[in-house]
């Protein structure tokens, strides 16, 4: 089949690279130079596959309330005047309970398992190097009441199969010693997840996407898409700006496929309702900082989650990366308001506080080289992708992975290959859209 992928984020080349594994003739297209330079890009790197909480639990509506005016508050919601933004609200609030809990946890929990062992296959398949650290993700906690939350978490999580440790403050600095000199004064304990990993999505997904070009995809970069068009309720075409030295009076060139797959991440829900397919996919803010490591020998090597800053560290080669917080506000990407800096200060001052002298985390004005970033989570009420095909004929999505793209990328685009080549149910216990 010929089959056009829209978006080459983690998800849309990890599609790409999937299709092209069973045969398909493939073009990929992003309106970017090269593969992964949106969300996919300064993420925190977190192969998650054993935290994947999703973000509506019984509690979240008052403590959301809570945190409404607080410029460094782990989620913000900041209302705007868009219905999509308050229809969004609404169906999450619909998910604030026990039972929407369990089912959504279950539904991430299997596309989790499935994604870690394609994430697997790919690499030894491919050999692609990005800064791969296998030594699980640790979550340290400075409050006592937060953490007999989470142990209450871990048992959960384990009846859904998930293997999450509870330890005390001297286990986790034994596994983590990076984190002794402040962990010692202010960590009450923590949590483990010895089979979760990290590494760079970018170098990742942007080696895949060379990986597909080898296999023979046609790979449209600086390309955006303007349009699809839809004829008795099937796709006709997909309208891209046309490349350099393409002759088209219009300046859009039109390409014809069986299949085409929407993978451009936040951006998949406009471009979709456009034709009538209405999916609440909404973008959720977030901020990475990624300064160099001065002293390597004092550097964490496990992937964390800071509790209090709700906040995620990750080495990555001679870097390390720091980044978290949730903003519902709308397509905006912009590092130089009042509420960024602060945003992006926090992550900075967290570094500061936790390691102290281990990174160079001086602004450019004083001679450091610090990289401060931005990116919209593709992020849907019950945290579950939408991956599958559409009401319109020759029209799939896969898109809506929120917070956890990088870890659910590699099973997403394996899925989604498969019910494109003709199988009903690639993974046991997922919700498939459009599935029978
Ligand atoms: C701060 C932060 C930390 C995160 N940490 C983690 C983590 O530790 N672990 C984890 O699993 N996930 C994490 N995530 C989530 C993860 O990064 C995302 O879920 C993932 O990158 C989404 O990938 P995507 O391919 O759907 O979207 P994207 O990477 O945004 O890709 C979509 C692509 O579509 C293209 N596009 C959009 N519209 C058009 C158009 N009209 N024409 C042409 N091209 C178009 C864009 O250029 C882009 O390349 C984090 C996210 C953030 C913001």
């Amino acid at each position: 089949m010929k089959v056009i992928v829209l978006g080459a984020g983690i998800i849309g080349v990890s599609t790409a690279w999937h299709l092209l594994e069973r045969g398909h003739e493939v073009t990929l297209v992003d309106r970017q130079p090269d593969a992964a330079l949106e969300t996919s890009a300064g993420n925190a790197g977190q192969i998650s596959v054993s935290y994947c909480e999703p973000w509506a639990y019984k509690g979240a509506p008052l403590q959301i309330l809570k945190w409404m005016f607080r410029k460094e508050a782990p989620l913000l919601f900041r209302p705007q005047a868009d219905w999509q933004q308050w229809r969004w609200g609404l169906a999450f609030l619909g998910q604030c309970n026990d039972k929407a809990f369990a089912r959504n946890v279950a539904q991430l929990v299997a596309l989790g398992a499935y994604s870690h062992e394609a994430l697997r296959d790919v690499v030894s398949m491919t050999g692609i190097e990005y800064d791969r650290i296998e030594r699980g993700i640790a979550h340290y906690f400075t409050s006592r009441k937060s953490l007999d939350e989470a142990a209450q978490a871990v048992e959960l999580m384990r009846a859904h199969g998930v293997q999450r440790q509870v330890l005390t403050r001297d286990e986790l600095l034994a596994i983590e010693p990076a984190f002794r000199g402040w962990g010692e004064q202010h960590i009450v304990g923590g949590t483990y997840t010895a089979s979760d990993e990290s590494g760079d999505a970018r170098s990742f997904t942007q080696a895949l996407a060379r990986h597909c070009a080898r296999l023979g995809a046609r790979m449209l970069f600086g390309r955006t898409v303007h349009g699809i068009e839809v004829e008795g309720n099937e796709v006709k075409a997909v309208h891209v700006s046309a490349g350099s030295g393409e002759d088209s009076a219009s300046n859009d060139v039109s390409l014809q496929a069986d299949a085409v797959v929407v993978a451009c991440g936040s951006y998949s829900a406009p471009l979709l309702r456009s034709v009538g397919v209405d999916l609440p996919i909404y973008p959720g803010k977030g901020y990475s900082a990624t300064f160099r490591i001065l002293q390597p020998e004092a550097a964490p090597w496990i992937s964390t989650i800071d509790d209090e800053v709700q906040c995620a560290m990750t080495r990555m080669g001679s870097h390390l990366r720091v980044a978290g917080t949730i903003e519902l506000a709308g397509f905006d990407t912009s590092l130089d308001t009042p509420l960024a800096r602060a945003r992006c200060d926090l992550l900075k001052r967290r570094v500061e506080e936790v390691l102290p002298g281990v990174c160079d985390t001086r602004s450019e004005a004083e001679g450091g080289e610090p990289h401060y970033w931005t990116g919209l989570r593709p992020a849907t009420p019950t945290n579950i992708p939408f991956i599958g095909q559409t009401r319109v004929s020759k029209l799939w999505v896969n898109a809506g992975h929120g917070t956890l793209g990088w870890t659910h990328g590699a099973g997403s685009g394996k899925a989604i290959a498969a019910l494109i080549s003709g199988d009903r149910q690639p993974i046991e216990g997922f919700g498939f859209l459009g599935a029978a």
